[in-house]
C-alpha cells in the first residue's frame, strides 16, 4: 500500500491514479516521507482546507441568461493569506483546480513567501465571449466568491485564460461591494492588475523572468549556458512567450513553439518577438510567416537542449516523453509531466526543473504588487528584477541542498524544501485550539 493510498484511505476519499490531485498529493507525499513529516501533517496536506463550488447566471449580449460554474479552492494557510490564480477554461475541474491549490501551498513554501495555497477556475471558454459578457462573467462570479476573498484572506491572481483586464474587474468589484471605509484597501483582493490600477511593474513578464534566473542559477553546474543552447516551448501565452522572448534575448535559439493552433520550427532561431505579436494579433502561432509548420510527433521528437512546457497539465506523458530529445526539460507550466512520464524521463538522464521552482516567478512578484499595495508604494522594474533575482536564487539555492541532503531527484528535493519550512512554522504555531 502507498502512502497516498495510506492517507486518502484514513480521509475517505478515492481518487484514480490518472487523476492529476491523486498524482501531485503523491509527489508531495513521497516527499514529506523522505523528510519524516509527521502523519497529522501529511493528513493536512493531502485535503484542501475549502473547496467552494458556485453556480451563477450572467445576461449575455442577445438577453438570454446562462449558468456558469465556477469554484475557489483553498488549500492551506499556515504561512499566509491563501494565494492563487483564477482560470478561464472549458476544461476546468475540481480536482485540477484542487491539485494547483495544493501545488500553490507548496511553491509559497519553498520561495518563502508569507502566503498559503489557493486556485480557482471558470468552466468557460473566453474566446466565445464578447468583451462585455466577459466583463458580467467576471463581475458576478467575483461577487459570489465576494466573502471568500480579500486583501488580508485570499488573494486571487491569473492563470491560463484570464488576464490583468480581468483582474482589473476583479479588484473593482470588490471595491465597489465594500463600504467606503474599506474601499482603497480593496485594491490589494487580486494580484497582476494592469500597472495604472496598482499592478506592479514586471508582473505581466515575471513568470518567465523568474524562469531565467532560475535557469542562469542553475545550468553553469550542469555546463550549460543560455547563449550557446537551443529550445522548444509548449504554449506561447503570458509564460510561453515570456519565457521565449527573454531566452532570446539571452541569445537562446528557439527552433520550435506549439500551442492548441498548431506546431512551427525555425532551425535558425524564431523571432521571438514577432511571433509574440503575431499570436496576440491572431491568437495563436499557426500561420506564422516566419517558421514552417510541423505535426505535433515531430515537434515533440525535434532535438533540442531545454525543452519547455508553458501550457496544460500531463502534457508530457509516457508516449510522448519516448519522443523527447532534449537534455533538461524545464517545467514552466504546473504539473505538465505525469509520473510515468518522469520516471522515463529521469531512466534516460534527462535532468527535471521541477514547476514549483521555474515557475515561482509569477506568484513572487504577486507578493511584490500586494506588499507595494498595502504600503501605497510604487517599485520601478530594476527594483523589481532585483528582488525578484534574489528570492529566486535563494529558492533554487534550497532546491540543490535538499537535493543533495536526501539524494533525491529535484523535483522531490523541492517538495521536501518546502514542506521542512511548513513544518517548522506548524511546530512554532501548534494546532489551534
Ligand atoms: P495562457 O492562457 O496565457 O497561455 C496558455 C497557452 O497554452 C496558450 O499558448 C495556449 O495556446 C496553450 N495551450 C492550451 N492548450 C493547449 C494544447 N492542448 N496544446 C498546446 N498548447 C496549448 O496561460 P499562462 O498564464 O501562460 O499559463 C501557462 C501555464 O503556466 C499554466 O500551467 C499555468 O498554471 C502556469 N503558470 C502561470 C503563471 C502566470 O503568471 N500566468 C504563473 C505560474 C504558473
Amino acid at each position: 500500500m502507498t502512502e497516498t493510498t495510506k492517507v486518502f484511505g484514513e480521509l475517505q476519499t478515492n481518487y484514480s491514479q490518472e487523476n492529476v490531485y491523486y498524482q501531485t498529493i503523491t509527489a508531495i507525499l513521497e516527499a514529506a516521507l523522505k523528510v519524516g513529516l509527521p502523519h497529522r501533517l501529511e493528513l493536512i496536506l493531502a485535503q484542501p482546507k475549502n473547496e467552494l463550488v458556485v453556480n451563477f447566471p450572467v445576461q449575455m449580449d442577445d438577453g438570454d441568461y446562462r449558468l456558469f460554474q465556477g469554484c475557489r479552492v483553498q488549500h492551506n494557510n499556515v504561512l499566509g493569506p491563501f494565494k492563487g490564480g483564477i482560470r478561464f477554461h472549458p476544461n476546468v475541474e475540481l480536482d485540477h483546480v484542487k491539485s494547483l491549490a495544493a501545488i500553490m501551498t507548496m511553491k509559497c513554501a519553498l520561495v518563502q513567501l508569507p502566503f498559503g495555497g489557493a486556485k480557482g477556475g471558470i468552466r468557460v471558454d473566453t474566446h466565445q465571449l464578447s468583451q462585455n459578457e466577459l466583463m458580467h462573467l467576471t463581475r458576478r462570479f467575483t461577487s459570489s466568491i465576494m466573502t471568500n476573498i480579500s486583501p488580508v484572506y485570499d488573494i486571487p491572481a491569473p492563470d491560463v485564460g484570464s488576464n490583468a483586464q480581468i483582474m482589473a474587474w476583479m479588484a473593482d468589484t470588490y471595491m465597489n461591494l465594500n463600504g467606503p471605509e474599506n474601499r482603497f484597501d480593496g485594491l490589494g483582493v487580486v494580484t497582476g492588475k494592469p500597472i495604472e490600477f496598482g499592478g506592479s511593474a514586471g508582473r505581466e513578464k515575471a513568470t518567465g523572468q523568474g524562469l531565467l534566473f532560475v535557469l542562469e542559477e542553475l545550468l553553469p553546474g550542469m555546463d550549460m549556458s543560455l547563449s550557446d543552447l537551443t529550445a522548444s516551448l509548449i504554449g506561447y501565452g503570458n509564460v510561453g512567450s515570456w519565457t521565449g522572448r527573454l531566452l532570446a534575448r539571452k541569445g537562446t535559439t528557439v527552433r520550435a513553439v506549439m500551442d492548441h493552433t498548431g506546431a512551427i520550427r525555425n532551425d535558425e532561431g524564431l523571432d521571438t518577438e514577432a511571433l509574440a505579436e503575431y499570436v496576440t494579433e491572431h491568437g495563436g502561432v499557426a500561420g506564422f510567416p516566419g517558421g514552417k509548420p510541423i505535426g505535433e510527433d515531430d515537434f515533440y521528437a525535434l532535438e533540442v537542449d531545454l525543452f519547455i512546457p508553458a501550457a496544460m497539465e500531463q502534457m508530457i506523458d509516457a508516449d510522448k516523453a519516448k519522443l523527447l530529445n532534449c537534455k533538461v526539460v524545464v517545467e514552466a507550466a504546473n504539473a505538465p509531466t505525469t509520473p510515468d512520464g518522469e520516471s522515463l524521463l529521469l531512466d534516460r538522464e534527462v535532468a527535471i526543473l521541477p514547476a514549483i521552482l521555474c515557475n515561482s516567478g509569477g506568484v513572487t512578484v504577486s507578493y511584490f504588487e500586494w506588499k507595494q499595495n498595502r504600503q501605497a508604494e510604487t517599485w520601478d522594474e530594476y527594483t523589481v528584477d532585483q528582488n525578484l533575482r534574489a528570492r529566486m536564487a535563494g529558492a533554487a539555492a534550497r532546491v540543490q541542498d535538499a537535493a543533495h541532503r536526501y539524494d533525491c531527484s529535484l523535483r522531490m528535493a523541492a517538495y521536501a524544501a518546502a514542506i521542512e519550512h511548513i513544518w517548522h512554522v506548524y511546530e512554532i504555531r501548534g494546532i489551534f485550539p
